[in-house]
């Protein structure tokens, strides 16, 4: 760095697994400031030593007293200080937000030093559209509250992203199954490490190939938008069926379509059909 950083707070995004993904820009800030706000002191001390750095670190998360933000925001007045999270980009389902909305309200100069996310990575890799995305950070893990989050966002047209564990994965794709029918899926695992790897089908051949081969590491999952595969007409009769045994043709014809993605009048003709 040419000269010194001004004062202020820097978002700091560090390698999500390949340490090869560091900015020199980042490398610079971490060098170049007073302290280093992060979730853990441990991890980020493991990261900083790797590049020869020796920083100050305060731990810091969003459900830390009051307080700690304010001794944080006291020291970003006068010198540069920097806010990272385990990896990846800071406030992408990690801390930081609360502290930003405070560096603003106080008129604190904040600055992004952008860099990886698990998030736009999956994505790259994935080949589903990514022109609109939604990124909904992780599905709740009690099985009634994730069907209804997916449920939430079974008409909107974008690719759904989702942090998951691997515990979670199996259960996490029955309900992508089951909430949102006829989507294709991708599991992208290990973003950047040895054993990166990003598979793409069906909710149930992603299942009994993870059935197989139990997953290991970090996972993202990745929905395709609805009507971004066509599901088999087999398929959407046996959906339609299964409605009209409990609505109107009608009714059953707009559900389905929600689900799908599939065009309603289309489904309302074929549910007369079944009627
Ligand atoms: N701030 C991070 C980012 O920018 O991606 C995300 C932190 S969040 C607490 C951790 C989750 O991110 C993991 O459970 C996993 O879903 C995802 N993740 C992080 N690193 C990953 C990687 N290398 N490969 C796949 N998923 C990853």
């Amino acid at each position: 760095m040419d000269s010194p950083l001004a004062p202020g707070l820097y978002i700091v995004a560090t390698p999500i697994g390949n340490l090869g993904d560091l900015s020199p820009r980042a490398l610079a800030v971490l060098r170049g400031v007073a302290a280093v706000a992060c979730e853990d002191t441990r991890v980020t001390g493991g990261l900083l030593h790797k590049f020869g750095v020796k920083q100050k670190l305060i731990r810091y998360d969003d459900h830390a007293d009051a307080g700690a933000a304010e001794r944080l925001l006291a020291i970003a007045r006068s010198s540069p200080l920097a806010l990272v999270s385990d990896a990846g980009t800071p406030l992408i389902s990690d801390p930081g937000y609360r502290l930003v909305r405070a560096a603003r309200a106080a008129g604190i100069a904040v600055v992004s030093i952008p860099g990886p996310s698990a998030v736009v990575t999956a994505l790259t890799l994935a080949g589903l559209p990514s022109d609109r995305f939604v990124f909904a950070g992780f599905l709740p893990s009690k099985a009634k509250a994730r069907g209804e989050v997916l449920a939430e966002f079974a008409a909107v047209r974008a690719t759904l992203v989702f942090y998951e564990t691997a515990p979670r994965l199996d259960a996490a794709l029955a309900a992508v199954a089951q909430v949102l029918p006829g989507r294709d899926v991708a599991v992208a695992r290990e973003l950047t490490k040895k054993f990166e790897e990003c598979r793409t089908g069906t909710p149930d051949e992603l299942r009994a190939h993870y059935g197989a081969h139990p997953p290991k590491g970090e996972i993202v999952l990745l929905v395709a938008p609805p009507g971004a595969v066509v599901p088999d007409v087999h398929a959407v009769d046996a959906l339609l069926q299964q409605a009209l045994q409990s609505a109107k043709p009608s009714q059953a014809a707009s559900e389905i379509a929600r689900k799908t993605g599939l065009d309603r009048k289309e489904l309302y003709a074929r549910a007369l059909q079944l009627k």
